[in-house]
């Protein structure tokens, strides 16, 4: 009678926060993206039933299905875990998803996640903030329909680090705006394939060559002269340890 929004960070499990994993092992049915990898679904209770909304074309194409799903869902079972990559409410829609339940009189709960906005560039050893290099960091969207009417021109911002999500496809229009915007074309850029997966991939250029990189989504495209950097070496191997 209470649906979870639970963030299942970036991919790998060992990244779930304590309360996601408790829930997964005790949820009836878990409703998951496709950005949520196997290995986190495995905590899931066995006989609890998955559905995936990500994957089944033509069942779930829209987010009212969606929420009539969680709303039904919410109705007939005791704890009902709608799962999602990284933070619910980071380009999570979970907040939709929260006043549509509440409208119908279901109760919810969010349980934060690890974000891949965050925790891409960790991974390739980029901190999103670097004393005398970045003052803040800007988390955007570079979905089409948010910078048609150049909305990437005004962020530009050399004291600031990018971070783009879902800007793959975007990538060409967003660096022309960039630099038309007034950020240099030297400005350095790293793309992070499917961090924390063992898809996982790391690509580092210059802003003027973003458009030509050979990457896919899901990605993080981090912009700024933290970019550049990288602690990755610095980090002791301790994987092998716990
Ligand atoms: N709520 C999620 C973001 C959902 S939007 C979060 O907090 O991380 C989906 C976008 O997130 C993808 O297009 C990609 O840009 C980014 N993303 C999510 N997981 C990722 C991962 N493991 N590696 C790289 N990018 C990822």
């Amino acid at each position: 009678m209470t649906v979870f929004l639970v963030g299942a960070g970036p991919g790998d499990a060992e990244l779930l926060t304590v309360r996601a994993a408790r829930l997964l092992a005790v949820a009836d049915v878990i409703v998951h993206d496709r950005l949520v990898e196997g290995s986190v679904l495995e905590l899931a209770r066995r006989g609890a039933e998955l559905i995936d909304v990500g994957k089944e074309p033509g069942r779930f194409t829209s987010q009212s299905m969606i929420n009539d799903l969680l709303v039904s869902l919410g109705r007939r079972y005791e704890i009902v875990v709608r799962l999602k990559g990284g933070d619910p409410f980071v380009f999570g829609r979970g907040g939709e998803e929260m006043i549509a339940l509440s409208d119908a009189g279901v109760a919810s709960e969010v349980v934060p996640g690890v974000t891949s906005a965050f925790a891409g560039p960790l991974a390739a050893g980029i901190p999103v903030t670097h004393r005398g290099l970045s003052r803040g960091v800007t988390v955007v969207t570079g979905h089409l329909e948010s910078h048609d009417d150049g909305y990437f021109r005004r962020l530009a911002n050399p004291d600031l680090t990018l971070v783009v999500l879902m800007g793959v496809s975007a990538r060409s229009s967003i660096a022309a705006q960039l630099i038309d915007g007034g950020l240099s074309s030297e400005t350095p850029v790293a793309v992070i394939e499917s961090a924390w997966t063992a898809r996982e991939s790391v690509t580092r250029a210059v802003l003027r060559d973003l458009g030509a990189l050979n990457v896919s989504s899901p990605a993080i495209i981090v912009i700024g002269p933290c970019a550049a950097l990288s602690v990755r070496e610095l980090m002791a191997e301790t994987s092998a340890l716990v």
